[in-house]
């Protein structure tokens, strides 16, 4: 595996973004919602480093596919929504690749009515982008490499290491055999 960014440098980004959040909503109270799993090291991290009075939640997205669209319908888990009516939301993820994901969820967001929504991202892919958004706070933009560790997983694994790391062809390989000896 080749590290793209050090325990170190995530630290200082994810400072910096906290720090650029807590000037942008000034003495407001923050909602800050964390999209799972994906997002969950860096919302531990994030909030604590957060200086504003703030309510802490979590979503999680499904897609459904139906027989005649290329992309399922995004829908979000309301049984784990924090209440975000007449709140400042900050949707908090983990990527911004294509930017879809991002991009849907926050729109079912905004029907229950939050007074703004914003979003941070840890991560944005160079060159992948298929959407016109940007997203409001951004940690740091990388190469178009599959990236791991820091909540990022491949087939679930990987999201405890304390470091974001590129996942090369052998490092598959390598995965495939440890799930096959169901060692993984
Ligand atoms: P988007 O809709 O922006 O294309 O996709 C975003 C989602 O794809 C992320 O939430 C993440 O789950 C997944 N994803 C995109 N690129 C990567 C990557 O390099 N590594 C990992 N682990 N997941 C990724
Ligand atoms: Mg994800």
């Amino acid at each position: 595996m080749k590290t793209l960014l050090s325990k170190e440098e995530l630290r200082e980004g994810v400072l910096r973004m906290a720090d650029e959040i807590a000037a942008c909503y000034e003495d407001r109270q923050l909602t800050i919602v964390g999209v799972l799993t994906g997002s969950v090291v860096l919302m531990a991290d994030l909030i604590r480093a957060i200086d504003l009075p703030m309510r802490v939640g979590v979503l999680q997205t499904s897609s459904y596919r139906g027989a005649t669209t290329t992309r399922g319908e995004l829908v979000i888990n309301s049984e784990l929504m924090l209440d975000i009516s007449n709140r400042d939301v900050l949707l908090v993820d983990d990527i911004f690749d294509t930017g879809h994901t991002l991009v849907r969820t926050m729109e079912k967001m905004r029907d229950f009515a939050p007074t703004s929504i914003r979003s941070a991202v840890l991560l944005r892919k160079n060159g992948r982008q298929e959407i016109n958004y940007t997203p409001d706070f951004v940690g740091f933009d990388i190469p178009d490499e599959f990236v791991v560790g820091y909540g990022l997983d491949y087939e679930d694994m990987y999201r405890n290491l304390p470091f974001l790391a590129a996942l090369e062809p052998e490092d598959l390989a390598r995965h495939k055999e440890a799930i096959a000896g169901g060692t993984a």
